[in-house]
């Protein structure tokens, strides 16, 4: 049986040509791309400005499936972790995370991850595929239709690429999706409000900054190579000078800073020596470092540094001048970490559209 084409993770102009060619006028492909991006529609049925004989006709040709909603995780944060099951029945995350006067998702990319950081569980899964763009646009989409579901008013505002994978080991379908989300037609979403977090993949960060130069993460973790080495095999790859050095010349949207991810270690980064070569390594640059207390789990090796630890490195980067905060922790008990819920899952029977909502208190780190 020939599979028909989903339409999610289509531009625009991609629908017009597919719709244009059933000889239906390219205004219909127009309405339909507004009930997929702004109006977060599940099927044609709910597109009631569409005569009801074209409905069928699309529901006939094309389709709009979403990966199925495996389990949902809360957090009495309101912090929302999203385990999704996708057509081949794999498992990603998306986690949507509450702010002040708006929410942020956070996106995966990949299903599991090549990269090896031995801080991180998604790394123990190893690489699996590379989402496609519907798959990466589905995860918008589901969120959305959650926060309207669940009665939140305030708008989902922000879009980080921080969930599995790393997103520019993905890139064909990483531009793609940012340019389906910034549309203006369509979610658009603000460019200084799509942050894509990399461990640091020279190459393609340079074309990152020629293609689609959105806001930045940088998981940096260590402020030397060889302790970075230790901690995540791509550094034996790209050395921090070619890193800084692509960073120092990279676009910045609307003078907006550089996001610096730094997981603090105990006894493995978390000492004022590393404090001092952070600041040697960063200083001129217009960054905000974000220290993240690292999530311990019995996966893996390393422990949360105390509290005096913790703030005597953020004292340190702040007497310099360095815009420096602690990340509060969301939802270390709803599995939030990254690759955490994937991993629980991994092995047990999935029982579909579980929801779990569990009443507790975030205390350590969100990846
Ligand atoms: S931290 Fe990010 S880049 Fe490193 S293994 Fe995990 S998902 Fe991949």
């Amino acid at each position: 049986m020939i599979k028909k084409p989903n339409l999610r993770g289509h531009t625009l102009e991609e629908i017009r040509s597919l719709i244009t060619s059933l000889e239906e006028p390219s205004y219909r492909a127009d309405q339909v791309y507004n009930w997929l991006t702004c109006r977060s529609a599940k099927s044609f049925q709910e597109m009631t400005n569409l005569p009801k004989n074209l409905r069928e006709k699309l529901s006939n040709y094309f389709e709009l499936s979403l990966p199925q909603i495996v389990e949902i995780l809360r957090d009495e944060e309101g912090t929302t972790k999203i385990a999704l099951r996708l057509e081949d029945g794999e498992i990603i995350e998306s986690v949507i995370i509450p702010e002040r006067d708006h929410f942020t998702l956070c996106v995966s990319t990949q299903v599991g991850c090549a990269l090896g950081c031995k801080f991180c569980l998604t790394a123990k899964t190893g690489f699996k595929r590379n989402l496609e763009v519907k798959e990466i646009i589905s995860q918008v989409v589901i969120a959305k239709n959650l926060l309207k579901e669940g009665g939140d008013t305030l708008p989902l505002r922000n879009i980080v690429f921080m969930g599995m994978g790393e997103p520019l080991a993905n890139y064909t379908n990483l531009i793609k999706a940012l340019k389906i989300l910034e549309d203006k037609r369509g979610f658009n979403f603000s460019r200084k409000r799509l942050t894509v977090s990399t461990a640091g993949l020279v190459p393609e960060l340079r074309s990152l900054a020629r293609d689609f130069p959105t806001a930045l993460a940088l998981s940096l973790h260590a402020p030397r190579d060889d302790l970075r080495q230790s901690l995540m095999p791509i550094a034996k790859r790209y050395f921090l000078s070619e890193i800084i050095d692509v960073l120092r010349s990279f676009p910045r949207i609307k003078n907006g800073r550089i996001t610096i991810e730094y997981i603090l270690i105990k006894e493995v980064n978390d000492s004022l020596r590393e404090a001092e070569e952070l600041y040697q390594l960063l200083k001129g640059l217009p960054v905000k470092i974000n220290l993240i207390p690292f999530n311990p789990h019995e996966e893996l090796p390393f422990s949360k540094p105390t509290e005096d630890r913790i703030f005597s490195f953020q004292r340190y980067l702040l007497s310099k001048r360095m815009l420096t905060t602690v990340r509060k922790s969301k939802g270390v008990r709803i599995s939030a970490g990254c690759g955490q819920l994937r991993r629980r899952l991994e092995g047990k029977p999935l029982t579909p559209n579980t929801i779990n909502f569990e009443s507790t208190i975030g205390t350590s780190s969100f990846l």
